[in-house]
């Protein structure tokens, strides 16, 4: 293979082959786009909209609908009641994953194959070989904090997992990971663990163990970085114990990791001094990651979009540790690479790689504010976005999704040779909306961001956030939803809660609220672990702890994520901010 040397993998080699593609991404795309229909055009639903053997980008707009994931919904779910007949794709469809569905409360499935195990592993070595370039590795290992989801089979007989899940289970995955010189510290028994508590305290045990041979901290969403160390706050004396007794903690009852665990445990209590004395040497836990693991390069996982709120607290368990955003991707396929990785996260861009799917583009006129349009302009094609415009992302990939819209919204920052690179924005349907106000995931992290300084002063912090359009009074207003770090007292509240009110900007929101025709935003605390209650929620229904983003607007359908709020509020404040 092109880019083998050995075992290793030859960086240099993937650079260039990637180089080569964005050099020609609109060839790329026709191609990729060919293959696709050329392997699924007798499918029933390609033939169902008339495209008779036509391959060319034109033919295909012309013919195929821009579809959700709604319309496809009937189709896929034939395919996991186990109807053999090529429904989506000319290959039968062994494996569903399940996407996060992350607003209504609900996963959604999605089509999964080889194919799309193809596309990930090319885009793991090409994201590996870039990084690399800027901050190489030697041979050592990666704590990463990755967990399979819930497995279970469908109706008929199809393996169904979160897509993180199906691509850890395959054996590409393994492979890859010695290639790019990141085998994980812990063995498969504690990422397939069926308790995300045990996987995760295992995980911090494994990473002592391995601590300098650690390169690498890791998890899917910085989410998931973030909680493993808010844990290791909590469990490290026990941590330490484990090292010192050579065994594993009561708390851990799987048999299968008690045994994985055992082969790797011996009583150490030199390494269990080491990081008892590092600990406690630490000022408020800054620093915390390269303390302890002194060879560890950067850190690495999702840092935008709705990742950006935990960026403070990652950044201060990383200290000086260079922070890497990760790529960008779905259920559905990988869309863009990280091709920069030393700039900061806030300014991370992916590189589209033209040969993973086939890329639209609805362009969004004035930006975010055209979502109001009522004639959606036509799509565009992958290199003929423009610099500076938003657009929301469609996806033709080859495990059955034509035109579908993916939900993202994305800006053009600039091209890399001719593929765009883009920034991510926000998902589109995440938008707070009660009378003609829009705002989006982006406005509401904003907005909660500017009232954070204000807790900033009581050396407060939120730790996790959500909303919602309430619009079971009248008139309607908007709830935010915050679980804080400590106690706050009443008048710093209020005055957070004016400062929320003040802080969303659009137009809308701002003469709505001046009518009256938005009631006064008001600002529910939380009891502390309430995120926690909402992400075990999610990993019951089947998500990937690593997968799990925080609802940043709850869809009035999601009734457990709203009957766990309104479970666990503890005082509420409205603003008074419009007099
Ligand atoms: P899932 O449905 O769990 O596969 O999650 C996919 C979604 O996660 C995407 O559609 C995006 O909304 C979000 N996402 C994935 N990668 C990134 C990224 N690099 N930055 C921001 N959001 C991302």
């Amino acid at each position: 293979m092109l880019e083998k040397m050995g075992d290793k993998l030859d960086a240099e080699a993937i650079i260039q082959e990637f180089e080569s593609l964005s050099m020609d991404a609109g060839r790329v795309q026709r191609e990729t786009l060919k293959k696709i229909l050329e392997d699924n055009g007798e499918t029933e639903y390609l033939l169902k909209w008339g495209l008779n053997g036509r391959t060319d980008p034109d033919s295909f707009s012309d013919c195929v609908p821009i579809v959700t994931h709604m319309d496809l919904e009937p189709y896929i779910q034939r395919i996991a009641d186990g109807e053999k007949s090529s429904i989506l794709t000319g290959k039968p469809i062994s494996t569903i994953s399940l996407s996060s569905g992350t607003t209504q409360g609900k996963p959604k499935y999605v089509p999964f194959n080889d194919e799309l195990i193809g596309c990930t592993m090319k885009m793991y070595k090409t994201s590996f070989s870039f990084r690399n370039r800027e901050y190489p590795i030697g041979n050592g290992k990666a704590l990463q904090f990755i967990y399979a989801s819930k497995q279970f089979i469908t109706k008929g007989g199809l393996n169904a997992a979160t897509a993180t899940t199906n691509v850890y289970r395959n054996e590409e995955f393994k492979k890859t990971m010695t290639a790019i010189q990141m085998p994980c510290c812990s063995p498969d028994e504690v990422i397939f663990g069926d308790n995300f508590h045990h996987s995760l305290y295992c995980h911090l045990l494994c990473g002592l163990i391995f601590r300098d041979e650690v390169e690498v901290v890791s998890s899917t969403f910085a989410h998931s970085i973030v909680l493993a160390f808010q844990t290791f706050e909590q469990v490290w004396k026990e941590l330490v114990a484990d090292i010192r007794d050579g065994s594993l903690s009561s708390r851990i009852t799987s048999k299968s990791i008690q045994s994985a665990m055992a082969k790797l445990l011996k009583p150490d209590p030199e390494l269990a001094d080491t990081i008892y004395n590092k600990c406690l040497g630490l000022s408020n836990w800054y620093g915390l990651i390269p303390e302890l693991f002194p060879n560890a390069k950067y850190v690495h996982g999702i840092m935008t979009g709705s990742m950006e709120p935990y960026l403070k607290k990652l950044r201060h368990y990383a200290g000086e540790l260079p922070l890497l955003s990760a790529d960008y991707g779905a259920s559905e396929g990988w869309i863009g690479v990280n091709i920069n990785p030393k700039l900061p996260p806030e300014l991370a861009s992916f590189a589209v790689r033209p040969d993973n799917a086939y890329f639209e583009f609805i362009p969004l006129e004035n930006n975010l504010n055209s979502l109001e349009v009522t004639v959606e302009p036509r799509p565009v094609g992958l290199t003929e976005v423009q610099v500076g415009k938003e657009y929301e992302v469609i996806i033709t990939n080859f495990a059955g999704l034509y035109r579908y819209r993916l939900g993202d919204v994305v800006k053009v920052r600039g091209f890399h040779k001719s593929t765009p690179e883009l920034q991510f924005i926000c998902r589109k349907n995440l938008l707070l909306n009660i009378n003609i106000d829009k705002n989006t995931e982006k406005d509401l992290q904003l907005a909660v961001a500017t009232a954070a300084n204000l807790l900033a002063e009581e050396k407060l912090e939120i730790v996790d956030f959500t909303s919602l359009a309430d619009l079971s009074t009248e008139p309607g207003h908007y709830v935010i939803f915050w679980e804080i770090s400590g106690n706050a007292d009443d008048e710093l509240l209020q005055k957070c809660c004016n400062c929320l009110d003040g802080a969303f900007l659009d137009a809308g929101y701002v003469s709505s609220r001046k009518v009256n025709a938005i009631g006064a935003l008001e600002l529910r605390i939380l009891m502390r672990g309430t995120f926690h209650k909402i992400m075990e929620n999610f990993v019951q229904l089947g998500a990937a702890a690593n997968q799990f983003k925080t609802p940043r607007c709850v869809g009035p359908t999601n009734n457990k994520v709203l009957e766990i709020l309104s479970d666990n509020v503890v005082k509420s404040y409205f603003s008074t901010a419009f007099g």
